[in-house]
């Protein structure tokens, strides 16, 4: 069973949706360097506040940092039955960095889980988006269609599109995301590690075969 995995995949791929997923399937647990950031800063460790210095003064965290704070989150208990890595690395030396702790701490990365979407199945996804304004619900004008036009079925809060959910924003994102991806999946290429879904069609799919990959 592959459990120890990084999840890739361009904005509106599903990789979101497909974490949920795999997280109500198995036992891994979920690592975004978000959380690991405010748990660290809630927490008061010496990375944290190290961290909390440097957001607060307006710089980015340096690699040394986000990467002593994955090592120390990968080493944890919970993820001796697998975690799924979401949003890291982003960078090729994050890349190299978490290769070296997963050995120091023998819990290999196994698979790179990357959704390939056609680039016009994105910006279908994405410029339809709508986002309800009092409670956050998402919806979409053709795929999650509220009641009533415009009103959040859950709240009645009313719909609204996210300034970045259009296309020329999109076709920007998805620039900086192809530049910035490519030395890292040719990284994993070269070490065997990448396996390609297609995530232009539906959810169920793209999670059946991954399901069904994961348990080979
Ligand atoms: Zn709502």
């Amino acid at each position: 069973m592959i459990k120890n995995i990084i999840l890739m995949g361009p904005p509106g791929a599903g990789k979101g949706t497909l974490a949920k997923q795999l997280l109500a399937a198995y036992p891994f647990t979920h690592i975004s360097t978000g959380d690991m950031f405010r748990e660290a800063i809630k927490a008061g460790s010496e990375l944290g506040k190290l961290a909390k210095s440097l957001i607060d003064d307006g710089h980015l965290v340096p690699d040394e940092v986000t990467i002593a704070l994955v090592k120390e989150r990968l080493s944890r208990d919970d993820c001796a039955n697998g975690f799924i890595l979401d949003g890291f690395p982003r960078t090729l030396p994050q890349a190299k960095a978490l290769e070296k702790i997963a050995e120091e701490i023998s819990r290999p990365i196994e698979i790179v889980v990357n959704l390939d979407c056609d680039t016009n199945e994105l910006i279908r996804r994405i410029s339809g988006r709508r986002v309800c304004r009092s409670c956050g619900a998402p919806y979409h004008i053709e795929t999650k269609i509220p009641q009533i036009e415009g009103v959040c079925d859950i709240c009645g809060g009313p719909l609204y599109q996210r300034k970045d959910d259009n296309e020329e924003s999109l076709k920007v994102r998805l620039g900086h995301y192809v530049h910035d991806t490519k030395p890292l999946l040719d990284f994993y290429r070269e070490r065997n590690l990448i396996k390609n879904f297609d995530a232009s069609g539906g959810y169920e799919q793209i999670f059946d075969q991954v399901f069904a990959y994961l348990n080979k």
